[in-house]
């Protein structure tokens, strides 16, 4: 699981203290995924009695049907059981039986035997035995199903009712999540069970590089292809920047005013729609054009996802393109800082002669037909790997090299270098140098 250091932590401790842990935070922070990685704390496999609908350990059975089993037969077949991750739904109209489970009445008029494994149902709770017992949005369960929790989550024991009482003594780590107390449509859990529990915060990927992990990492065009995406570092940073600012009201004034911030999930579709759209413009690798003409994609991906203000509610898409240019420009900032000095003159006047005479400037099309031009100077090829780091880039890869600097310029020296729709503008450097220096 990548990133939050002090949640692991905290969990191995409580863990260690045999306490359910309940995992606190909005929805898209990974509180599902940690409960997963919790599983994988288990073995990967265990050894069950045969037919047993909890999983029974053949040295610890707790069902009436192994125990009897073990005691009358000489011979009892075992079977491995993969890793246990049973999730159990906040579900409001959940019953006891489906949460500890019952005696089938039906079976026994059959005339099964009490301790016939036909004749009890484990509810999802029980299923949980020797493996994760994951309450999804604990607090949303009836406050009876709440109550009947205690003696699970305390003594990790559950008794059935239909009238009999019969302990279960279980083996199951205990998990919930819950949203926060403030959050829309947060169910409060029941303060006894709230008692019974260690509650560890679970807040938004802490760096920038986590952000980005967790969303590539996440893309559906991974479990799609199979392969990882060809997304380069400058359109995630722009990508993770766009919603991280999103979440930081401190950053500018007009993120004050986003009220429900957007989760990893936003992040993660962003890279998906971002990495579609190149593929329907028969790419693999993505330019700022597929942002969209009027950051379409940007939007797709956060205009469902973010609240902002009463009565701002119009101005939503103009916030959703702030953050995008204040995302592009800060990344832009940073490509143009990394640009080694030393020979830039020299690279821009390559770049110059590649391009078109227009308006008095040299004008460079982002266009694959440019690419073999700007590759035929080998110093804009010793820029380009600067910046993106592979001696070998691919055609398209180079061009979003190229385009990315080219921006990085816009922004950062709008002097000499200007966008008009697809081409980059460059003026003269001599001339303005000499201006300078001459200030
Ligand atoms: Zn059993």
């Amino acid at each position: 699981m990548v990133g939050k250091y002090r949640e692991k932590e905290l969990v191995k401790n409580a863990l260690l203290s045999g306490s359910p842990i309940l995992l606190k935070g909005r929805k898209g922070y990974g509180k599902t995924t940690l409960s997963k990685a919790i599983a994988e704390l288990l073995p990967k496999k265990i050894l069950a009695v045969k037919g047993c609908k909890i999983y029974d350990d053949p040295t610890r059975p707790v069902c009436f049907s192994c125990k009897r089993k073990l005691l009358e037969e000489n011979t009892v077949e075992l079977t491995w059981v993969p890793r246990i991750w049973v999730r159990i739904p906040g579900d409001p109209m959940m019953t006891t039986r489906q949460l500890i489970g019952g005696i089938s009445i039906q079976k026994i008029r059959e005339g099964y035997d009490l301790d016939h494994p036909e004749v009890f149902i484990p509810g999802r709770a029980l299923k949980a035995n020797r493996g994760v017992g994951y309450f999804d949005e604990l607090g949303a369960l009836p406050s009876a199903m709440q109550t009947l929790l205690h003696e699970l989550f305390e003594e990790h024991q559950v008794t059935t009712l239909e009238g009999d009482i019969v302990p279960f003594k279980v083996e199951t780590l205990e998990l919930a999540s819950t949203n926060p107390a403030n959050y829309r449509g947060t169910n409060p859990i029941k303060e006894p069970l709230l008692d019974r529990m260690e509650e560890i915060e679970i807040g938004p990927p802490e760096t920038l590089e986590e952000e980005i992990e967790i969303g590539i990492r996440n893309m559906f065009y991974r479990k799609w292809k199979g392969e990882e995406p060809h997304i380069p570092r400058w359109h995630r940073e722009i990508v993770a920047r766009i919603v991280r600012y999103a979440r930081d009201k401190e950053k500018f004034d007009f993120t004050k005013r986003i009220e429900s911030e957007p989760s990893c999930r936003a992040t993660i579709k962003l890279f998906d729609h971002l990495q579609s759209k190149a593929l329907r413009s028969g790419r693999l690798v993505p330019l700022l054009s597929d942002y969209g003409e009027n950051l379409e994609i940007v939007k797709l991906s956060l205009m469902g996802r973010i609240e902002v203000e009463f009565g701002l509610s119009e101005r939503k898409e103009e916030i959703v393109e702030r953050l995008f240019e204040e995302a592009k420009r800060q990344t832009c900032r940073q490509v143009y800082n990394s640009l080694p000095g030393d020979r830039f003159a020299e690279f821009y006047e390559a770049l110059r002669s590649v391009g078109v005479e227009a308006d008095g400037k040299k004008a460079i099309p982002i266009e694959f037909e440019t690419v073999p031009k700007l590759k035929s100077q080998s110093i804009i090829n010793y820029y380009v790997e600067f910046v993106n780091g592979s001696k070998q880039p691919s055609d398209e890869l180079y061009l979003s090299t190229v385009e990315i600097i080219l921006e990085a310029l816009a922004k950062c020296t709008p002097r000499f270098v200007e966008r008009r729709g697809k081409s980059y503008y460059l003026g003269e450097l001599v001339s303005d140098e000499a201006s300078m220096r001459s200030m």
